[in-house]
Parts: C-alpha cells; structure tokens; sequence
C-alpha cells in the first residue's frame, strides 16, 4: 500500500515547491510506505495567504451552514473508517481496533463540535442608561496554525480542527510528518464535503523551521501544539514574544493510584488497557502506579501476568493487542531508561527488551523497585512501562503523585466515596479519573496544569480557546 501524501494548499493538493518529500517508515516492518511533501517557506506563504483568504469566508458563514459541512465530513470519515484506520495502522503502528476507534471518535468530536459551533453565546450586561446596549459578542480568533505528533493522527487534529472551523477561524495543520496519510484521509473527507478553498491548510516538512515562521506571523492569531514539554515551552515563549493566543497540550507521567480498599480486578483490567493503549505512547498513559502496600504484592502479581499474556506483533493482524513503538527514537529512549531504572536497582517483572528482527517492537514491561531518582520516574517514557511503587497511607500517595513538575492525567481506585473526593481535591491535576479510565471525550474538557500545559482542548472550553471577546457599546441615535 502506497501512502504518498501531498501539501493541502488553498483547495489543492500540490508538491512541495523543492520536489522534495520525506518517507514515511511502517514501525511493524521498517519498510518504506509512502512519503510526504516537503513544504519549504514559499510553500507556507501561499498557506498563510490561503488561511487568510479562507478566513474571510468561513466567518461569515452562518455557525448553522458550517455545522452542516462538518457534520457531512464526519458522515464521509465514517464511511471510509477501514480504509484511514488500515492507513493508520502502518505509519503509526497501533492495532486496527484502535485505529478504528480513533477514526469513529474523530468524526465523533467533528459532530459534537458542529454543534457546539451553534453554541457560540455572547452576553447582553444590563446598561447604567436606558436605551443603551452592551454586548459581549465572541469572534472567531482568525487563522490558527495547529502543531500534531504522531501518537493519535486523527484525535490530535480532531481537537483542533473541530473547534476552530466551529468558531469560523481557517487553520493551518502541521500534522506529524511520520503519519501524514491518516491527516491526509482527514482533510480529504473535509474538502469532499465543501469546505471552503483556504479554511484547512495542510503542511510537512522542518518542524522548527515551519514553527517559526508559522508562529511569527503576523497573519496567524493562535497556535496549538501538542507534544514534548520541551518543544512546548519553546513554542510558547515565541508565541509570547508575538502576543499570539496559546493552547499547550504537553507531555504528563500520571500516577494510578490504588488504594487497598479498591476493586484490584476492576483496576488491574482497566489500567492494563490504559498503560499499553498505543504501546504506552499516551500522554494520559498511567505511568507511576502507586499500591497501598498491603495490596501491593497482590495486585504486582496479577498486573505482571497479565502484562506477559499480552499479544504483541504488526498491528494489521487482528489478533495483536498492542503493536510496535512508532519509530526507531522512541526505541534508544525506552531502552535507556529501563537500563538507567536497572542500573539504579529496579527490578523487572516482566519484558524489558526490544525484540524481533525487524520493526521497532518492545516488550511490555513492569519495573518494580525503581527509585525515585531514576529516569523513568521523572521523565516521560511514553513507552510500554509499568512502574510499581508501594505506599503506606493516603498523604505518602499524594505526595509522589505531585512531586514531578508534570500534571495532565491522574487515576485513582477506591471503594470510599471520601477517598475518592479527597484525591481528586489533593492531586495537583488537570484530569483525574476515579474507579474507570474516562478522559478525552469531545464533550469534556481536555486540560494539563503545571509543565503539562495549558487551555483546554475538548468540551465547551475548548471552544473557548478559539474565540476573543468583543464588547460593544451602543446607544440609540
Ligand atoms: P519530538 O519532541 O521531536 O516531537 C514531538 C512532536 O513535536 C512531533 O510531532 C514533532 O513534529 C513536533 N515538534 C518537534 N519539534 C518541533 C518544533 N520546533 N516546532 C513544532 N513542532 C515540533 O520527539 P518525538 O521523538 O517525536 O517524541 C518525544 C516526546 O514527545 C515524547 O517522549 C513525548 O514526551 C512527547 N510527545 C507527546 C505527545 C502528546 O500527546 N502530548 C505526542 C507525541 C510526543
């Protein structure tokens, strides 16, 4: 299967103006799939003037006649789900269960957003004068240009995509130039249900180099970046430097909290599936797992076997449940912090190794005993690791739960309603999800505090990052 994937240009699909392309590896077989088109900066000037262009004419059609368009591209992902998910499958990695759920979700969140976009209220504040109106209006934020990793093809895009053609606003994507087809599949299904010349602009190439240019100018209003906290916090303090609204969706290390009081059958099912959902490259992929200590040796041994029953292999094969890493960078980076977690006296229960003679898969692993200077423990592995910590009481548990600079996703298990109302008070968190796993739907807000970012994606808040307030002031003449 061939995945060539061009520049989405003003209503077209075109080459780079270099020629150049850049090849888009399968991670099950490190074959080469397919290529993407290498935007140079002549190529996002006409991007720009095209956003440009097209937000003139998306904002002034009607939230009503938008909702219509988005909701039809959501009809047309649907109908083509087998064919974006296959597509997904083989640059990114994942099983095509996942792929497939990816790809509903996605035109799920179109939908919600489509309605949302009728949604848009100002307010009428009472005036100190008779005959006098005071409206706050809210405006669409102008062109957006929307920086995607490679982990959710779809979803990242989807969270962006939604909100700002719901608020009127054009948008350039700068979709992850390792899974370009499954963007591609995405925009397709927009402009076949007619959008508009310019709204959805879609680029590849340099990151930093489009980054820099994208975010300095003056055209562009808004930028939304998901990924690294490093990359993050560089793309915001440009941004800062140019007054440009900012939506930072970073990277997180979320602790899992069980409490011995809690369902260990209910928690090892669910935080199995959450830890090694795309390999473990999740940005809410629960990480540091916390177990009451008289639970603990218990709730180790179930984990851990049902860790090494996992079925692992190229994600095309139906019967795989969790496929390879997405590319060779995320292998050197796995493999070192298990090897610095062993080094500094972690145990391994279970994987620890790459393996096959081809493609970049991993075996799921469980680390116990890791210190908490170790790597792993700090940084993000956004990889298949389970770190398995013992706590004694609930202060213990909170207190490792806060003490990396990271807050986007946190779990708890407990069978005490005041449990559960006193951790979702005391862990420094923009989402927690108690007794399940339920976070990222289109209707609930998205969000990280500290390093993890900020604004929300998701929900009306996620709306909200892609409008300004306007007052307006007016008496009868
Ligand atoms: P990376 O930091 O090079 O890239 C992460 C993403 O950021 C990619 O999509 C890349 O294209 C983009 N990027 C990198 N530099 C950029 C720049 N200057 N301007 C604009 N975009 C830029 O590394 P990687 O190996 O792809 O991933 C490594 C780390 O990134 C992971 O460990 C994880 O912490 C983080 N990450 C987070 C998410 C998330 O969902 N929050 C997704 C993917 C990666």
């Amino acid at each position: 299967m061939n995945q060539d994937v061009l520049l989405h240009i003003d209503g077209r699909w075109i080459e780079g103006s270099s020629n150049q392309t850049i090849p888009v590896i399968n991670p099950a077989t490190e074959e080469v799939v397919g290529t993407a088109a290498k935007a140079e900066r002549a190529d996002l000037e006409q991007a720009v003037a095209a956003a440009v262009r097209g937000f003139q004419i998306w904002r002034h059609v009607s939230a009503f006649e938008r909702g219509k368009i988005m909701r039809n591209a959501a009809v047309l992902i649907r109908e083509r789900a087998e064919q974006i998910a296959r597509a997904m499958t083989i640059e990114e990695g994942k099983p095509l269960a996942q792929a497939r759920l990816e790809t509903l979700s996605g035109a799920d969140m179109i939908e919600w957003f489509a309605e949302e976009g009728r949604r848009v209220y100002g307010r009428v504040i009472p005036a100190r004068t008779s005959g006098v109106y005071q409206l706050a209006l809210r405006e669409p934020v102008g062109p957006v240009a929307a920086f995607t990793p490679w982990n959710f093809p779809i979803s990242q895009v989807v969270k962006k995509l939604g909100a700002a053609l719901a608020t009127g606003c054009s948008i350039i994507i700068k979709a992850a130039e390792e899974t370009p087809a499954s963007a591609a599949a995405l925009v397709q299904a927009f402009t076949d249900a007619g959008i508009p010349a310019g709204v959805i602009n879609l680029v590849f190439g340099v990151p930093a180099e489009i980054s820099e240019y994208l975010i300095t100018h003056p055209s562009i209003r808004k930028v939304s970046f998901t990924g690294s906290t490093a990359i993050g916090k560089r793309l915001a303090s440009l941004a800062g430097l140019h007054m440009k609204r900012v939506t930072m969706e970073l990277g997180g290390h979320a602790p899992a909290i069980i409490f011995d009081d809690a369902d260990l059958e209910t928690a090892t099912t669910l935080l199995l599936a959450a830890k090694y959902r795309n390999a473990g490259q999740v940005c809410i992929a629960p990480t540091r797992f916390l177990i009451q200590e008289n639970v603990y040796e218990n709730f180790v041994d179930g984990f851990v076997g049902r860790t090494k029953a996992l079925r692992v292999g190229n994600g095309l094969d139906e019967a795989t449940e969790m496929g390879p890493l997405a590319h060779d960078r995320r292998i050197a980076a796995v493999e070192s912090v298990i090897q610095d977690a062993v080094d500094k006296g972690a145990s391994v229960k279970a994987g620890g190794r790459r393996f096959g003679n081809k493609g970049y898969f991993m075996e799921p692993t469980v680390i116990t005993e890791a210190p908490s200077d170790a790597l792993a423990m700090n940084v993000e592995p956004f990889g298949p690791i389970a770190l398995l910590t013992p706590f004694r009481n609930f202060a213990e548990a909170v207190s490792e739960a806060n003490r990396l600079p990271y807050g986007l996703a946190a779990y708890a298990f407990t069978r005490s309603a005041k449990t559960a109302i006193d951790v979702a008070a005391a862990v420094e968190t923009g989402m927690i999800s108690i007794n399940q796993t339920g976070l990222a739907l289109p209707e609930t807000p998205f969000v990280g505090v500290k390093d993890s970012g900020y604004g929300a994606e998701g929900g009306s808040e996620g709306i909200d990052a892609y409008v300004n307030t306007k007052f307006v002031s007016q008496a009868g003449v």
